[in-house]
């Protein structure tokens, strides 16, 4: 192979980081699960058709398995009865993976203050990203997307949590008492 000149050298070698490779790489290729609770679901299910068109971010494809996907959407209302599958789901995704909690019933239960209802999915399982409203509309959520990828790039393998030793399974949650 012929030795590059010094100007061709500048235009030829690219310098970076391990992080920031890895980072890049997955930051543009996070796939939801194919999961909705509620009405936020359909802002969800919105924002991936054309109009939104989150295939610009490598988001458009919702994989029917957990086993493929990387980003949970939790988007509507928690029940008590429902709280076990949602974190079976996230138990069952790959590391590394991220969680947006889309909409008030996810972020706090919303309006339904009921012992039926879980406040807030970050009671069992871990969020990145909140997106307020009921519901977000599907800017909104591109925004939490755009957000999520923000933390994405500033992630480093040293210290990211999926090569932790602590256990990789979140017990699942019991049901609470009714309140008086
Ligand atoms: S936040 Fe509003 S729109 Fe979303 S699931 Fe709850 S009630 Fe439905």
């Amino acid at each position: 192979m012929p030795a590059m000149s010094d100007e061709e050298i500048p235009r030829n070698i690219l310098l970076t980081t391990v992080d920031a490779v890895y980072n890049w790489g997955r930051r543009g290729s996070t796939w939801p699960v194919m999961f909705g609770l509620a009405c936020c679901a359909i802002e969800m299910i919105a924002a991936a058709c054309a109009r939104y068109d989150i295939a610009r971010f490598g988001m458009e494809l919702f994989r029917p398995s957990p086993r493929q996907a990387d980003l949970l959407l939790v988007n509507g209302t928690i029940t008590q009865k429902m709280a076990p599958q949602v974190l079976r789901i996230y138990n069952q995704m790959a590391e590394p993976k991220y969680v947006i909690a889309m909409g008030s019933c996810a972020i706090s239960g919303g309006m339904f203050t009921s012992y039926a209802v879980l406040q807030g999915i970050d009671e069992i399982i871990p969020v990145d990203v909140y997106v307020p409203g009921c519901p977000p509309r599907p800017e909104a959520l591109v925004y939490g997307f755009m957000k999520l990828h923000e933390k994405i790039m500033k992630q480093s393998i040293k210290t990211v949590p999926w090569f932790a030793k602590e256990p990789a399974l979140r017990p699942a949650p019991q049901p609470q008492p009714a309140s008086e």
